[in-house]
C-alpha cells in the first residue's frame, strides 16, 4: 500500500509545468498575506478570464447559458467561482473548496500604547499557534483601516525592500532561568505579543508631550497612512511573518512561505477551475472560504449561507428555481474540502503511524475522516464516494496518498468538511501535506502543488 514518490515520474515536460505553477503559487502567497488580498487577486484573476460577476448578472436579470463563467465574492473575504455545465443544476454540482484565512496576529481595537520610550501596539492571536514561534521575527503589518465616512485605507507595511519591519521582542538568554522552566504553551504568554512598532520621542517646545513616542508615531500615522489612533476602532490589521515564499532545499524542490495552510489548496483550486476549457458537463465551482481557523463562524465563515444563496441564485438566472429543485441540487453536489495534511516528519516520527501518514512529494492527500479522540467531528466520507473519487485520480494519473492527521488519541483538528456535508453532499477532505504548520514559514513540496491542482481539475471534469 505504499504511495510512489511522484517526482520519479515526470518528463521534462511535466517539471517545467510543475515549475511554472510553483512560480505563480509564489506569487499568491507573496500578495496573498490576508484573506481580502487572496479574495481580490481571485477576483481580479477571474475578471481576466473573462468572468461577469453574480450580482451584475442577478441585477441585469441576464439568462445564464452553459458555460458561463460567474463570481462572488461576499464581504471581499470569501470568493466563489462557477463554470455553469450542461446538466441542469438540480443534478448537483461538482465543488473544490478551501480556505484562505490563516493563523496570524490580530491588532487589539484599541492596541496603542508607550511603554518606557517604546511604542507598541497590542493584539490577540488569530487561531492555533505556538506563539513562541512569533518573537523575534522580522513581521509585517496587512490590512485596511475603515473611516467613519466609509473611506478605506489599504495598509501593508514590511513587504517592500525600503519598508521597515516590526518585531515582538523575547527575554534575553542570560536573564531567563526562569522563562525556561516554563511549559511551551506559557513561555510566551498572550498577553506577551506586542508589537514594537517606535522608539524616537517627537522634539516640542515646551516638552511637555507626556508620550512623546506614541505623539510621534500618530504623527507618521496621520502623515504617511492618513488615519488617527480612533480609527483603530474600525480597522482589521493583521500581523504576519514579512518576506517572501522562497524555493526550499539545494535540490528547490519545495516552498517555505506563510499560509500554505490553505492558500496552497485554494491555489491549486483555482488553477484547476482556470484551466478548464470547453463547457463542463456538471457545473463547477472553486471556493475559497474565511474564518475556518476559529471555527468557520461568522458571515464570512462556511457556516453563513452565502454559498447555498450563490447556488440559489444560479438556479434563477437559469431559470429553474424552486426550493425544492435547490435542496436536491445541493443534496447532489459532490465536493472535496480541500485542506492541508500534516505531512509525516522524521523529526518527530512518534507523532504519526507511518502507514497512515501523509509524506511530502507522494501526491495530493485524502483524509477519509479527521475530528480527534475516536473521530470526535469528523466528517468520515462513504466509502463508496472514496471509490469513486480513486477511479477519477486513478484515471487522470495523479499521485494521491490517504492519511489521518497524525497518531491516534495525539491531537487532531477540523475543516469546513462537516459543514457541507449538513446539506446531504458526499464531501472529502483532500489536500496538500505540510510540515510546520500553523509556523510563521510551513513548508510543501512542489509536487503534492502540481499533483493537487491535476487532481481537482480531474474531479471537477468527471465526478
Ligand atoms: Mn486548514
Ligand atoms: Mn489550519
Amino acid at each position: 500500500m505504499e504511495r510512489e514518490n511522484a517526482w520519479k515520474k515526470y518528463d521534462e515536460a511535466a517539471l517545467s509545468e510543475l515549475e511554472e505553477l510553483s512560480r505563480r503559487y509564489k506569487g499568491f502567497l507573496d500578495s496573498g498575506k490576508t484573506e481580502r488580498e487572496c479574495a481580490d487577486f481571485a477576483v481580479k484573476a477571474a475578471e481576466e478570464r473573462g468572468y461577469i460577476s453574480l450580482e451584475s448578472a442577478v441585477a441585469a436579470g441576464k439568462k445564464l447559458e452553459p458555460g458561463a463563467k460567474l463570481y462572488s465574492s461576499p464581504m471581499g473575504k470569501t470568493i466563489m467561482l462557477f463554470i455553469i455545465g450542461k446538466q441542469p443544476l438540480e443534478k448537483g454540482i461538482n465543488i473544490v473548496g478551501a480556505h484562505i484565512d490563516s493563523p496570524r496576529i490580530d491588532l487589539k481595537q484599541n492596541p496603542l500604547y508607550e511603554d518606557s520610550d517604546l511604542v507598541y501596539l497590542d493584539t490577540h492571536y488569530y487561531g492555533g499557534i505556538k506563539k513562541y514561534q512569533w518573537v523575534t521575527l522580522p513581521l509585517a503589518l496587512h490590512g485596511v483601516v475603515v473611516k467613519k465616512d466609509g473611506t478605506k485605507i489599504n495598509v501593508v507595511v514590511g513587504e517592500d525592500d525600503a519598508d521597515p519591519v516590526l518585531c515582538i521582542s523575547d527575554l534575553l538568554i542570560h536573564l531567563s532561568q526562569e522563562q525556561m522552566q516554563k511549559k511551551a504553551a506559557e513561555v510566551i504568554g498572550g498577553e506577551d505579543l506586542n508589537l514594537i512598532i517606535g522608539g524616537r520621542p517627537i522634539i516640542s517646545e515646551d516638552d511637555k508631550e507626556k508620550e512623546p513616542v506614541k505623539a510621534n508615531i500618530l504623527n507618521i500615522l496621520k502623515e504617511k497612512y492618513g488615519f488617527e489612533e480612533e480609527d483603530f476602532l474600525s480597522a482589521e490589521i493583521e500581523i504576519v511573518p514579512a518576506g517572501r515564499a522562497r524555493d526550499l532545499g539545494l535540490d528547490r524542490s519545495m516552498i517555505l512561505g506563510y499560509g500554505h495552510d490553505d492558500r496552497v489548496c485554494a491555489f491549486a483550486e483555482m488553477e484547476a477551475i482556470f484551466g478548464i476549457e470547453g463547457v463542463p458537463e456538471r457545473t463547477c465551482c472553486c471556493l475559497f472560504a474565511d474564518k475556518e481557523e476559529i471555527g468557520s463562524v461568522g458571515a464570512t465563515g462556511m457556516q453563513a449561507h452565502y454559498f447555498e444563496n450563490a447556488f440559489a441564485e444560479l438556479m434563477a438566472l437559469t431559470g429553474d428555481y424552486c426550493d425544492l429543485k435547490l435542496r436536491r441540487g445541493l443534496a447532489a453536489s459532490k465536493m472535496l474540502s480541500c485542506d492541508v495534511s500534516a505531512g509525516y516528519d522524521p523529526n518527530f516520527g512518534s507523532a504519526f503511524e507511518k502507514k497512515n501518514a501523509a509524506f511530502l512529494g507522494r501526491g495530493v492527500c485524502f483524509n477519509k475522516y479527521t475530528g480527534s479522540r475516536g473521530k470526535s467531528g469528523s466528517n468520515d466520507a462513504n466509502a463508496e464516494y472514496m471509490a469513486e473519487v480513486r477511479r477519477i485520480m486513478d484515471d487522470a494519473n495523479v499521485s494521491f496518498q490517504t492519511a489521518e492527521l497524525g497518531r491516534v488519541d495525539l491531537g487532531g483538528g477540523g475543516t469546513i468538511a462537516y459543514i457541507c456535508a449538513l446539506y446531504c453532499m458526499n464531501v472529502i477532505d483532500s489536500g496538500v501535506a505540510v510540515l510546520s504548520m500553523h509556523a510563521p514559514w510551513e513548508i510543501i513540496s512542489k509536487a503534492d502543488l502540481y499533483e493537487a491542482m491535476k487532481g481537482y481539475k480531474a474531479f471537477l471534469l468527471n465526478a
